[in-house]
């Protein structure tokens, strides 16, 4: 029985040629050394029967219905580990990301997909009103100043112009353990640093960029930038 040849050369790597056109030199795709470094401390790997060099041969060889159809894509936590242990520094997160985006929207993992989507609509990826917010600040605010000894002058101002320091917020806090914001209140207090959230857009995560949704993504970068112009804030303190 004679085997039959693969002629690699017949697949078109379409998706490749489209990312190499996006990154600085072409993201160095074509320079593997297959040594598997990636893949070593990648929390991703093994899932789905993938790692990120698999990936990255698969991406190289044209395979690009597999590539666009793994769900193992979704895994990736778009750490980075891999490409600054890579020798090569091959940016295979960005080839995951735009495999990603690649993906009908509604296809994409629901939780991904509300929390961007409840970022964008109200500012936070918990999608809990404004006005909830604002109280869960000045409530939790109110309390440690009343039964903290010392912190009587502790502050956690909204929408403070002309602070300087704009600081943003883990979406989950406020809403599941609301007492976890206060240690970086009190840093900010004794550091002496002035300093203001906002009641709109205040979200520090973007699960947008997670959700390979570039407009979305955009949207809430540039909501922010317009809010902290529009206060004054010279520096932006991301917390995520
Ligand atoms: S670490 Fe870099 S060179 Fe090594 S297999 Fe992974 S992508 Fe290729
Ligand atoms: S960025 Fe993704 S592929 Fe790279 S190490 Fe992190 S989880 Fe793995």
């Amino acid at each position: 029985m004679t085997a039959e040849a693969i002629h690699l050369e017949e697949q078109v790597a379409r998706f490749k040629e489209r990312v190499q056109g996006l990154l600085p030199d072409g993201g160095n795709l074509d320079m593997c050394l297959t040594c598997g470094t990636c893949s070593g401390g990648c929390p991703a790997s093994g899932l789905e029967g993938m790692d990120p060099r698999k990936f990255l041969r698969m991406v190289a060889l044209g395979l690009d219905e597999e590539v666009l159809s793994t769900p193992w894509v979704w895994m990736c936590t778009q750490c980075e580990r891999c490409m600054h242990a890579c020798p090569m520094k091959i940016n295979i997160p960005r080839l995951v990301y735009e495999a990603r985006s690649n993906w009908p929207r509604d296809q994409r993992p629901r939780g991904i997909r509300e929390s961007c989507d409840f970022h964008v609509q109200r500012g936070g990826a918990m999608g809990i009103p404004k006005e909830d917010w604002i109280f869960v600040v000045e409530d939790v605010l109110e309390e440690v100043r009343q039964n903290q000894p010392g912190w009587e002058k502790l502050q956690a101002p909204i929408d403070k112009k002309g602070t300087g320091y704009y600081l943003n917020q883990n979406s989950r806090e406020p809403v599941t353990e609301p007492e976890e914001m206060v240690p970086l209140w009190k840093i900010l207090h004794l550091a002496g640093v002035d300093w203001t959230y906002s009641s709109e857009m205040w979200g520090g995560e973007n699960y947008c960029m997670f959700l390979g949704d570039d407009d979305a993504w955009a949207k809430i970068v540039a909501t922010q930038s317009r809010i902290i112009d529009d206060l004054g804030c010279h520096t932006f303190i991301e917390t995520e």
